[in-house]
């Protein structure tokens, strides 16, 4: 496995491999099982892994822990050697973002709701260092979680409005065993609160067999609204049913897939996760059918 911290080193041994079909799996380190699990599939999908570790200053605001994310980097290098990684692509901040650089992206609409709401900036500071790293590594494919569903529909938006060459793959949520989703932000949770977290997939879980949007919302508000009435720590911020791809927010007119998408502040750390719904085509009104049977039959 090379471990590679220079761009010019990168630009060389992306050279070297030439033709081969190589599978990006970019993360901020801190690797847990979600994280191998995108290396595991690009293993499946490609000939050679590159993963990138790169705790990007550009998404993250100015309250929040950029200073304190954890950088475990020894230990991220022998789970990545475990787990097939070919190359580890691990950039210093200089070396992404020297002092002269101007151009950034911008991740429009999709980057000001949700996420986007509670963090100015974020969709944008991530799509320039995704975009960047895409342009250094020239995967085939690039691996994202669905986790992080609103990052996944952004990097998806980007990669078609701006002609890049590249196959977005997602890859499932991986959870601990009492249903949270595995993040590196976890291991921020005190005791107490790391029981609550578990609301949110509980909530999750409790709705995804709805069929309408204003059902799942509402079964899913009963459970985070016990949860915050439970531990003070526990914030809500939102629990939404939205259109996978836009983030729109869907209602019981709408039918198709969706994802239930919820976010809370859990002892001062943001958590998000959600779930894949099939809403149901509305029930037609008696009266509509008999009104469309007439119509039907008229010349
Ligand atoms: P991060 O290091 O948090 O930026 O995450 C790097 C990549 O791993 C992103 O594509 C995430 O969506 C993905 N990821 C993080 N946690 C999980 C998880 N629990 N299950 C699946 N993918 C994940």
């Amino acid at each position: 496995m090379k471990v590679i911290h220079s761009i010019h080193e990168l630009e060389l041994a992306r050279a070297q491999l030439g033709d081969a079909q190589v599978g990006l799996v970019p993360t901020m380190g801190a690797l847990h099982p979600g994280h191998l699990s995108l290396v595991e599939i690009a293993n499946k999908l490609t000939d050679v892994v590159v993963l990138s570790i790169f705790v990007n200053p550009l998404q993250f605001g100015p309250e929040e822990d950029y200073a304190r994310y954890p950088r475990p980097l020894q230990q991220d290098l022998e789970a990545c050697e475990k787990a097939g990684v070919e190359i580890v692509f691990n950039p210093g901040v200089n070396d992404l973002f020297p002092a002269a650089r101007q151009v950034s992206v911008q991740a429009g609409p999709l980057g000001t709701v949700f996420e986007g709401a509670a963090r100015p900036s974020h969709f944008d500071g991530m799509l320039t260092v995704v975009l960047k790293l895409l342009n250094l590594v020239q995967p085939t494919i690039a691996l994202f979680g669905r986790k992080d569903a609103q990052q996944l529909a952004s990097v998806k938006r980007m990669v078609t409005d701006l002609n890049v060459d590249v196959e977005i793959v997602p890859a499932p949520i991986v959870r601990e065993s009492d249903g949270l989703a595995m993040s590196s932000r976890n291991q921020y949770l005190s005791p107490p609160d790391r029981q609550s977290a578990q609301a949110i997939w509980r909530a999750l879980k409790a709705a995804s067999g709805e069929v309408s949007a204003s059902a799942a919302r509402r079964t899913a508000l009963e459970v985070l609204d016990q949860a915050a009435l439970g531990n003070p720590n526990f914030v809500l911020d939102y629990a939404e049913v939205v259109d996978p791809d836009t983030f729109a927010v869907l209602d019981d007119e709408d039918s198709g897939p969706a994802l239930l998408a919820a976010a809370a502040m859990v002892g001062g750390t943001r958590l998000i996760d959600n779930v894949e719904l099939t809403l149901a085509a509305p029930a037609e009104d008696e009266d509509d059918t008999a009104d469309n049977r007439v119509g039907a039959a008229r010349p």
